[in-house]
């Protein structure tokens, strides 16, 4: 295994080029361009040396660009699709659009508290801290991710934004937004999907003149002090924002079916331990599934009591909106000042798009995260991909396992001379 942040050198496996890794001197905070670890293969160490930059930085040009497997997105998916791979002996890189691996955790709203208690928040390899039947919050996670991809062997190249990935038969290639091009014959999309928020078409809100925003822009309730606020959603972040915000803002939460809840510890242990001790959360049955089952509230009795004593009001669906004017089905109407659409994500994977790997909705084609267009191609993070738990920190671990061996797999058997595997 090799020490990310010393610097080694290495015969390669695939060839007799010589493998250099280096540690970005200068790059301590990880904020750097370029990422967080710049390795290069090259046959001339030398003239490598040479082309650092007077800072220290390897340049973005002298970055290894030929890797056994690339996964794109450098999230929670991400870093276990790098973990499972790097243990099948591929040598692999994340691309990661961001300046550092940690996904979209960052951007969740502030006073998040995961639904699963730290037991069953942990991906593979380390314990989630700090108790395990505690429920974490948000910046806790983001911490855990850190330290997580400071274990994983892969290279993680961070302001490395994918737009296209082309094939040619044999193997991938990513083209990034800043000109760099990355080639393996294994890719791993794990971008997850909250750069895609899903916006439904609801009547007249177009002609809303008050503020529109998706719960992927929320992140704490002063901001709404004094407003009526309509929430739109019934699922786990509708309902924690509706409440959260009830508590300075005059809310109404409008959904087309009443949320339906789900108690977050029956009987006195955490839902997660029930899912488990059944067998329900590792099952693969999402392959066998047409939709993703309903979302339901995870509640510890809070969020019932304050939609029944009305802090926020429970509503039906609106039937339009007119400037500021919300009408409803009752024939009552109201006016409002902001619409905070809870109304989820898509998948979103808009690099793939010209490689035909997707359906006329944007959405993968694939089962159980191997891609049914592409050999060498798979997922990681979608919504009950394989199982129950597939989209969750505790559950694509799992997800990983199987794809990295599939793809480890499926390569050796379908090609000859295809990357550099390590035996
Ligand atoms: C509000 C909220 C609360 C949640 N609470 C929990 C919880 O309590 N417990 C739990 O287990 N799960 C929870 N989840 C679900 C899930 O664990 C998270 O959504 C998690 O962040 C998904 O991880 P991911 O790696 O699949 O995607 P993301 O975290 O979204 O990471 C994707 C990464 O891909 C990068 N990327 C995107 N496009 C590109 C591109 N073109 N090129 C390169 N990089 C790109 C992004 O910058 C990002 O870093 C929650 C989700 C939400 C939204």
């Amino acid at each position: 295994m090799s020490d990310k942040y010393s610097t080694r050198t290495a015969e390669s496996s695939s060839d007799t080029a010589v493998v250099q890794w280096f540690r970005n001197p200068g790059c301590v905070d990880r904020s750097c361009p370029g990422g967080i670890l710049a390795a290069k293969r090259t046959t001339d160490v030398d003239s490598h040396a040479q082309r650092l930059s007077p800072f220290g930085h390897v340049q973005r040009k002298d970055f290894m660009t030929d890797y056994d497997a690339l996964v794109i997105g450098g999230g929670q998916s991400g870093l276990a699709a790098a973990r499972a791979l790097s243990r099948q002996g591929l040598d692999t890189a994340i691309l990661e659009a961001g300046d550092e691996p940690v996904g979209s955790w960052p951007r969740y709203y502030d006073s998040l508290v995961l639904f699963s208690p730290g037991r069953y928040s942990s991906l593979p390899g380390m314990a989630f801290p700090g108790g395990e039947d505690r429920y974490p919050r948000r910046d806790e996670v983001i911490d855990y991710l850190r330290r997580y991809a400071d274990t994983v062997d892969a290279d993680i190249l961070t302001h490395q934004r994918v737009d296209t990935v082309e094939y040619d038969g044999t193997g991938f290639t990513a083209h990034t937004a800043g000109g760099d091009t990355f080639t393996a014959p294994r890719l791993v999309a794990a971008t997850g999907s909250f750069d895609s928020p899903y916006v439904p078409r609801l009547p007249g809100l177009d002609t809303f003149t008050g503020t529109v925003l998706h719960a992927s822009e929320y992140r704490e309730p002063t901001a709404f002090a004094g407003q009526h606020v309509i929430v739109v959603g019934a699922g786990n972040s509708a309902v924690q924002i509706a409440v959260e915000l009830a508590e300075h803002a005059e809310v109404t939460l409008a959904s087309r079916n009443p949320p339906k809840y789900l108690p977050q510890e029956p009987l006195g242990r955490p839902l997660h331990f029930w899912a488990t001790v059944t067998g329900f959360d590792a099952a693969p049955i999402g392959p066998y599934l047409r939709t993703a089952p309903t979302q339901r509230v995870l509640d510890t009795g809070r969020y019932r009591r304050a939609l029944t004593i009305g802090n926020p009001v429970p509503r039906s669906m609106f039937t339009s909106i007119d400037g500021t004017t919300v009408n409803w089905p009752d024939g009552t109407t109201s006016t409002a000042d902001s619409v905070l659409l809870a109304t989820g994500y898509a998948q979103h994977l808009p690099y793939l798009v010209g490689l035909g790997a997707l359906d006329s909705t944007g959405r993968a084609r694939h089962r159980g995260g191997i891609s049914t267009t592409h050999p060498g191609l798979a997922y990681l993070g979608i919504d009950w991909q394989r199982t129950p738990s597939s989209a969750s920190l505790r559950g694509v671990g799992r997800d990983a396992e199987f794809v990295a061996a599939r793809l480890a797999r499926t390569r050796k058997s379908t090609t000859t001379g295809l990357g550099s595997a390590k035996q």
